[in-house]
């Protein structure tokens, strides 16, 4: 057992409450290590070391050159720690180690990018419709950013935000899911190797009500960037616009995943089987509907059936293709929304149930549901878990319009091999991203969000960074002289001048 201590003003300690909760480990169902109870007095205490830190010389003297190699510099040590960060991630989450320990080695192509991007952010000299006067801008920090992350891709998903945050300037609080506390502590105290002043990096665990509420809602937090779902989302929000601090949303999503007759339907399957199954169903771009044009629904679902069953379920740190879930709670959560699937009349035929193999941790069946109506609500909520629901659809405008007929717009997958249908998909479907014969790539330096339910903004790319700044306009007279008492930019002799 292992017991942690949160990371504020470049230290551990621990919580203000004296109090620790339990992390299980979703293979055993049994609690691995002790996650510091934060509360109100530990945000206030990580607020002000980070709002220190963001005012000191010790960081805000140093140029983007410096600070971008720091970043940089900072993914390096990552990448030479991301074995033992995966390890502890894995018996947070349940998630596979060959997920996760690549995620991790992944996270320094954000801090190398970001690091990159930092001395080559550069603001404009606009023309200015007045003689001798220099007009320019100039990007600036915000301040004291708050981070918040889910459980299932703890690691990944801060550095999203970490790294354009660092690399515009500012300071950040970091609030991880109550139930994947551990491997953003271990991530903080690595950030020490990479020279970054003390309250730079700070981390506050607990729940939600008890540190997230305090921290969103903290006047010297000026930005919030959360990953999480719809609920909490919206709290954030309408938190953050108390204060009008910049807010970026990555919420749930339902994608749609559309297989037409004409597609390589080789490809298709194992685009919609890692899509689907791929950590057990808990990512957000999980292409949680299914919609099978119906000349090829019949072996298209004969294939995914058989492809199902032989899907491997068990330790994340073995050679299985799906671990558990990742809590006692979520499955729940996930085992009523197929039961009401079943009321209403969906059917499953294979999977539905518990492994039986299993008399511990929090394990589910890879499953495939027929029989399902767009109406229905395992076809319109996020289900995240690894089930998946399908639908016939005769035709292309069918499946575009039942993809859209929905309240969430953050990716859908289409496979075709008519590319000029593929095209017109991209333009008329829904959603941030749209893949074409191109299931769920991502790349670091493109945007990815939603809209609708799916989210406020994006992350990743220069887009990401351009939420962690503020953009500043300076106007500068070399040969300033004293105007009139009652001059004014718009009169008619400042617009007219000819006119007088
Ligand atoms: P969650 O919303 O319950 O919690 C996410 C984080 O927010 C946690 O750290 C939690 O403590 C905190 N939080 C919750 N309510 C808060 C509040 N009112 N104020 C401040 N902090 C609060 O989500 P989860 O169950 O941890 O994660 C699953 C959800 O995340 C799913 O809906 C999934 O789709 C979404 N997700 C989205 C993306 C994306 O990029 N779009 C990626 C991964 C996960």
């Amino acid at each position: 057992m292992h017991t942690y201590q949160m990371y504020i003003n470049g230290q551990g300690c621990d919580p203000i409450s004296g109090t620790w909760f339990d992390s299980m480990d979703p293979y055993t169902g049994e609690c691995w290590a002790s996650i510091p109870r934060g509360n109100a007095d530990d945000v206030e205490m990580a607020v002000d070391a980070a709002h220190k830190a963001f005012e000191s010389e010790a960081w805000c003297g140093l140029t983007a050159t410096a600070r971008g190699k720091m970043v940089k510099k900072f993914g390096k040590i990552l990448l030479d720690n991301a074995e033992k960060l995966a390890a502890i991630e894995v018996r947070d989450n349940g998630k596979l180690y060959t997920e996760v320990v690549n995620q991790c080695r992944y996270m320094t192509e954000w801090f190398e990018y970001y690091g990159g991007l930092a001395d080559k952010v550069e603001g404009a000299v606009p023309p200015i419709d007045k003689p001798n006067v220099l007009n320019y801008t100039r990007y600036e920090p915000l301040g004291v950013c708050a981070c918040i992350t889910p459980w299932n891709s703890p690691l990944l998903l801060l550095a999203w935000k970490l790294a354009p945050a660092l690399a515009a300037g500012n300071t950040v609080v970091i609030k991880p899911s109550e139930y994947t506390s551990a491997s953003t502590i271990e991530l903080a105290k690595l950030s020490e190797l990479a020279g970054f002043p003390p309250g730079v990096i700070n981390v506050v665990t607990g729940y939600s009500s008890e540190v997230g509420e305090p921290l969103v809602a903290h006047k010297k937090v000026k930005k919030i960037a959360f990953t999480g779902g719809e609920e909490g989302g919206r709290k954030v929000n309408i938190a953050g616009a108390a204060d009008f601090k910049k807010v970026t949303l990555e919420l749930g999503g339902k994608s749609a995943n559309i297989v037409f007759d004409d597609a390589d339907l080789d490809q298709a399957l194992n685009g919609v089987i890692s899509g689907i199954f791929a950590a057990s169903g808990q990512t957000c771009i999980a292409g949680s509907r299914l919609l099978l044009q119906d000349s090829i629904h019949d072996e298209f679902v004969d294939r995914l059936i058989s492809e199902t069953k032989k899907v491997r379920i068990g330790n994340g740190l073995d050679k299985v293709d799906m671990g558990p879930m990742v809590s006692s709670k979520e499955r729940d959560r996930y085992e009523k929304l197929l039961t009401d699937a079943s009321n209403q009349g969906a059917n499953a035929i294979t999977g539905g149930g518990r492994p039986a193999e299993f008399n511990q941790g929090w394990f589910v069946d890879a499953t495939v549901l027929v029989d399902c109506s767009s109406d229905m609500d395992i076809f319109n909520n996020e289900s995240f878990g690894p089930v998946a629901p399908i639908c016939k659809v005769s035709d292309f405008d069918e499946a575009l319009t039942l993809a859209n007929n929905s309240q969430y717009a953050l990716g859908a997958n289409i496979y075709t091999k008519d590319l000029s249908e593929g095209i017109r998909a991209t333009e008329e479907l829904d959603g941030g991203m749209v893949w074409v014969n191109a299931p769920l790539l991502d790349n670091d330096a493109g945007p990815f969000g939603g809209s609708k339910m799916s989210g406020i903004g994006r992350q990743l790319g220069p887009e990401g960074i351009d939420t962690f700044r503020e953009t500043k306009m300076i106007m500068i007279d070399p040969d300033s002289k004293p105007q009139d008492f009652w001059w004014f930019p718009y009169s008619d002799n400042e617009m007219y001048p000819n006119e007088k």
